[in-house]
C-alpha cells in the first residue's frame, strides 16, 4: 500500500454584508468573504492539498475565477468534484487536518459540524477530519479582521 501527503492553504478577504461559509457551514453574522465562488476558504485549502498529494494541479487551475459556471457556486459541489478525481485514480482518504486562522467571530461552536459536514460530503467518517480554529492574537492581516488563512493537509492512500 502506498501513501501520498498533500498540503493546501488559502486566504480570502472578510467583507461587510456577506455570508460566511466554512467547512461547508454558514457562519452567523454580518461579515463574510470576498469571492468568486461562496467564499468557503477553508474548502478550497482542503481540495488543494487533495489535488497536491495527487500532483493534480490546484483549484484555481480546474474550476477559474473568470468561469461564469462557479460565481457563487457552493464550494461543497468542488470538493465533491475533486474527492471525486482522487476515489477515481484509486485513492482514498486516511485523514485530514485543517487549521483556520480568523480573529473573529469564534469558531469553537461549529467544529463538529464542519467536521461532519467535510466528512458527509466525502463520504468519510468525521473521525478522519480534524478541523482546528486559531486567532493570532490581534496581530497581521488576519488579527486585524481583514482576511481568513487556512492551512490543510491530507493522507491519503490507494485502494489496492
Ligand atoms: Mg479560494
Amino acid at each position: 500500500m502506498e501513501f501520498r501527503t498533500g498540503q493546501g492553504y488559502d486566504v480570502h478577504r472578510i467583507g461587510e454584508g456577506l455570508k460566511m461559509w466554512l467547512c461547508g457551514i454558514n457562519i452567523p453574522g454580518e461579515k463574510g468573504f470576498i469571492a468568486h465562488s461562496d467564499g468557503d476558504v477553508a474548502i478550497h485549502a482542503l481540495c488543494d492539498a487533495l489535488l497536491g498529494a495527487l500532483a493534480l494541479g490546484d483549484i484555481g487551475h480546474l474550476f477559474p475565477d473568470n468561469d461564469p459556471r462557479y460565481k457563487g457556486i457552493d464550494s461543497k459541489l468542488l470538493l465533491k468534484e475533486v474527492y471525486g478525481r482522487i476515489l477515481a485514480a484509486g485513492w482514498e482518504l486516511v485523514n485530514a487536518d485543517i487549521t483556520i486562522a480568523l480573529q473573529a467571530p469564534k469558531l469553537a461552536p461549529h467544529i463538529t459540524e464542519m467536521r461532519s459536514c467535510l466528512a458527509d460530503v466525502m463520504e468519510v467518517s468525521s473521525d478522519r477530519v480534524s478541523v482546528k480554529a486559531t486567532t493570532t492574537e490581534h496581530l497581521g492581516f488576519v488579527g486585524r479582521e481583514e482576511g481568513c488563512a487556512v492551512w490543510a493537509v491530507v493522507s491519503i492512500r490507494n485502494q489496492e
